[in-house]
């Protein structure tokens, strides 16, 4: 599984064992270590009891056409390699149901929302199905007014605004951001279906489990459980316990002056083409702003990197650092000499940006991001847009966005005149975020519930 799928759910099983739950991760051998290493360290902190049982099927590989062993997709994925990386995961139903079947019995199952499946699965056994929706209640909601209203097809253009039928907001978007927008018809065809196979397992399951909180989209909130009638759960923000703490930026930042730092990271999956890391280099130079840049290169040992301007490391040495690789987000973003953050609006980079009460560049590639942009830009109001138009391959962008506007986004929210506004309004939401997770905010009290409910079912 993704970081952006696997992060949150291991934070969720750890905030159940808290509450006195036992929890067993299922998952399949390559991610056994990732997964064990991540407990571990819950463990070492002094969190507390965290026992968390891993339970390990395995992933027919190649039966689903990949060499043996081989359990992901490689970096340079295009959405029709992963589009058939995705469709193989039914064939987990079966060593799941031999699972189920054998060892173990829970009284409930939280499943990712990527494996619809697994209700059928547990139904055998009479064992309800939690969705795990690991995105905002904005864009859950959103894409159930779509299913139902295809406002897309009201429109003669791909890039004809519609509005979003049936959903508070007047929210606009066009075609082009849609997580469908391709132009190869078979890879459209199976993430319509996929969509729609996700979104009926929501109203087929037990209901829905979100790592939101009800404060953050109240309005989005109401209409999911009100006009689509969903059961759900809002009980985040999950956690924070996936960075690792010891890297050289935290000593980096630890030297810089208060909101003074803009951090640039597009999550654990997308891979920028290098005309457009060249384009974000010369935007964040172009800036003057101070920044930490996570870029997934390796070291060239070459002095000058082709996707770099020449020089760039020299010039920007002590103002600017690069990080090739993984980064301590979470960490980083709660430093308090970072002061704006440009995302590319995956639902954890988001929240995590907003947990930290930052302003962001809203850069949205892929999947549900252009939803969760609007979220921040026009619902929240703490985030400038870059402009990003359309939807791009994961592996990739051809029309890059220019260093003008990079420049622009970059400045708006670190100096511009609407900072302090936006500033003072993310402030207010990452103080929401920690109550909500506290002794009787709603996050925590919508965790009792649903502990309390499930047991009221097995009395
Ligand atoms: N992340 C991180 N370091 C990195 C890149 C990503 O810790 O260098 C984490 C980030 O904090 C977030 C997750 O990986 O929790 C990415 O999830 P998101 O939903 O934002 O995006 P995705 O990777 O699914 O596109």
């Amino acid at each position: 599984m993704a970081p952006g799928h696997m992060i949150p759910m291991l934070d969720m099983a750890k905030l159940f064992t808290t509450r006195g739950v036992k929890a067993t991760i299922t998952t399949t051998s390559l991610n056994v270590p990732i997964v064990a290493k991540a407990i571990e360290r819950t463990k070492t902190r002094g969190n507390g009891v965290v026992k968390i049982d891993i339970q390990t099927i395995e992933f027919p590989a190649v039966e689903a056409g990949r060499p043996e062993g081989c359990e992901a997709t490689d970096s340079r994925t295009t959405h029709e390699k992963m589009s058939t990386f995705i469709s193989s995961f039914k064939m987990l139903r079966q060593p799941l149901e031999q699972l189920l079947q054998n060892h173990h019995h829970p009284h409930c199952i939280i499943a990712d929302m990527a494996f619809p499946w697994a209700i059928d699965a547990a139904a055998k056994f009479g064992i309800p199905v939690l969705v795990f929706n690991s995105t905002s209640i904005f864009s859950t909601s959103a894409g159930v007014s779509m299913r139902q209203y295809k406002p897309q097809m009201e429109v003669s253009s791909d890039s004809e605004p519609f509005v979003i039928p049936n959903f508070p907001g007047e929210i606009k978007l066009t075609r082009m951001k849609l997580p469908t927008f391709t132009d190869n018809k078979y890879v459209k065809a199976f993430f319509s279906d996929f969509a729609k196979e996700v979104g009926e397992s929501e109203v087929r399951s037990y209901g829905v489990i979100l790592n939101s909180f009800y404060e953050l989209e109240p309005a989005y909130a109401n209409h999911y459980t009100k006009v689509c009638g969903r059961k759900a759960w809002y009980i985040g923000p999950s956690g924070k316990e996936s960075s690792i703490d010891k890297h050289e930026c935290m000593k980096w930042l630890n030297t810089k002056h208060i909101n003074s730092v803009v951090y640039i990271c597009f999550g654990s999956l997308s891979n920028f083409s290098d005309p457009q890391l060249m384009e974000i280099a010369m935007g964040l130079e172009a800036s003057e702003q101070q920044f930490i840049w996570v870029v997934r290169k390796d070291k060239n040992e070459k002095e000058d990197e082709d996707w770099l301007p020449k020089e760039f490391e020299k010039r920007v040495k002590g103002k600017g650092l690069i990080i090739r690789g993984w980064a301590p987000q979470v960490l980083i973003l709660d430093h308090e000499a970072v002061g704006g953050f440009v995302t590319h609006c995956g639902w954890n980079s988001t929240l995590e940006g907003v947990t930290a009460g930052l302003p962001m560049v809203t850069w949205p590639l892929f999947a549900e991001q252009f939803f969760n942009e609007k979220l921040v830009t026009e619902v929240l109001k703490i985030g400038f847009p870059v402009g990003a138009q359309q939807c791009v391959e994961l592996c990739g962008n051809d029309n890059p966005i220019k260093k003008e506007a990079i420049e622009m986004a970059v400045r708006h929210i670190m100096e511009g005149e609407e900072t302090k506004e936006m500033r003072s309004r993310a402030k207010e939401l990452g103080e929401m975020a920690r109550r909500a997770i506290e002794e009787g905010g709603s996050s925590y009290s919508h965790l009792n519930a649903l502990i309390e409910e499930l047991k009221a079912l097995h009395s």
